[in-house]
């Protein structure tokens, strides 16, 4: 292998870590000085948005410590029998950029990953020694995410949780079957057991800290993990159930989905075609109706067919054109619960339509008032002065409510 510049490695090594979904990007529209002859950037290589556990939008730098793999998962553009450029940093070099990033201020963190060299404690080792130097040799107060690897030793992961904000241990496939298939020296039961773990020290570190201030702080923003969409032949439901045992379970604070890209001389077990995003976003929809809108996952794969859910329209409004029995709900008097039911109603705006309630008898101005729009909401609720008679038994509801194609993409619940 050349000798490459830190910049080249840091091209090739920030690239390779693009396909983690952990770090969500802002969206911002892209913009480069180096090509307008302008100054300033919204990208720049290696950094990343994601968002704090308090919901500040933070930026990373996202990068992986080696793009060398000793392990061999078909929809990894790493794998060892990939035939892509090779880089690696040292610890040095990840520390030296991390703290140089931080101090021009283009960062405030560093989520680190990497591919599996020599043996897994070998590289769980170097990831750690990394966090500790930015910890105890630097000072380094900024938030920092490390990827984790199940087969290495249960101490080193520990002690990668007393130096990081959070971990992850991604689980890439939802069942075991597809990852014995897909990521043949992977062990879902042991990928299980480091999660367990992990939610155990996780859990005592923070009843520990409720009792004496002065307690080590152990991942204090919980573990995540990743899901592959549509690597395998997987549906919804199964991802979904997947992710609600990870939750339940494991306390996991966040599944990440991620869309299945094809990478180059894939393997034949492999689409050859991406899942439509649209999916992706479904998928994340149902993810927030599991955490924080009291849905099974049985409620929402009852709206699937083929054990996928529908594509044109979000999962709430899916279960509610097949229970349309349960509406119209009381805005005055229904419970929190029914009333997150409500497609078009947020979490946010059910809070405000309840303290709103404890004033006055409300009228549907005043729903319209507390929400984005009306159009949606208004065949499944009634308020003092609405109710919305045959509406909900009309043939052609959902053709009413459904927006177009492209706005599809953007509407949320
Ligand atoms: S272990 Fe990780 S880096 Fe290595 S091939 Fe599998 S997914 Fe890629």
């Amino acid at each position: 292998m050349s000798k490459l510049s830190r910049l080249e490695k840091l091209a090739i090594l920030a690239d390779a870590a693009k396909y983690d979904a952990s770090c969500a990007s802002s969206g911002a529209a892209k913009r480069n000085s180096r090509e307008s002859g302008g100054i300033g950037s919204t990208t720049s290589i290696g950094i990343c948005h994601s968002y704090a556990p308090d919901g500040r939008c933070i930026s990373l730098l996202k990068i992986l410590m080696t793009i060398m793999c000793m392990f061999d998962c078909a929809y990894c553009i790493n794998r060892s029998s990939s035939n892509v450029r090779r880089a690696a940093f040292t610890v040095a070099e990840v520390v030296d950029l991390t703290l140089d990033f931080y101090k021009r201020n283009y960062i405030e963190g560093l989520f680190l990953s990497s591919g599996i060299v020599r043996s897994p404690d070998y590289t769980m080792e170097l990831i750690v020694e990394v966090a500790r130097q930015l910890r105890e040799e630097h000072g380094f107060k900024g938030y920092i995410h490390l990827k984790t690897i199940p087969e290495g030793d249960a101490d080193l992961i520990a002690r990668a949780g007393r130096y990081a904000d959070r971990l992850s241990i991604n689980i890439e496939l939802p069942s075991d079957e597809g990852i014995a298939a897909l990521a043949p020296e992977k062990d879902g039961d042991r990928i299980r057991r480091t999660m367990a773990r992990l939610g155990t020290q996780i859990s005592d570190a923070k009843a520990e800290r409720k009792r004496s201030r002065k307690a080590p702080v152990f991942a204090p923003a919980g573990q995540s993990t990743q899901m592959i969409v549509g690597a395998d032949a997987s549906g919804d439901d199964r991802m979904l159930q997947t992710s609600d045992t990870l939750y339940q379970r494991y306390g996991l604070r966040r599944v990440y989905y991620s869309a299945f890209s094809p990478i180059p001389d894939a393997s034949r077990s492999l689409p050859a075609q991406a899942p439509p995003l649209l999916r992706e976003h479904r998928l994340y929809q149902s993810d927030w109706l599991l955490r924080f809108y009291g849905f099974s996952v049985e409620e929402i794969a009852s709206t699937m067919e083929g054990g996928r859910l529908a594509l044109d329209m979000d999962p709430k409004l899916a279960w509610a054109m097949t229970r349309r029995d349960m509406f119209p709900v009381d805005v005055n008097r229904a419970p929190r619960e029914m009333l997150l039911r409500v497609p078009g109603l947020g979490a946010r705006v059910v809070d405000r339509l309840i303290a709103a309630r404890r004033h006055r008898r409300l009228r549907l101005d005043d729903v319209g008032r507390l929400c984005q729009s009306l159009r949606k909401i208004r065949p499944f609720i009634e308020t003092v002065d609405w109710r919305p008679s045959g509406l909900l038994d009309r043939a052609d509801l959902k053709a009413r409510l459904v927006p177009p194609a492209r706005a599809t993409q953007l509407a949320l619940f």
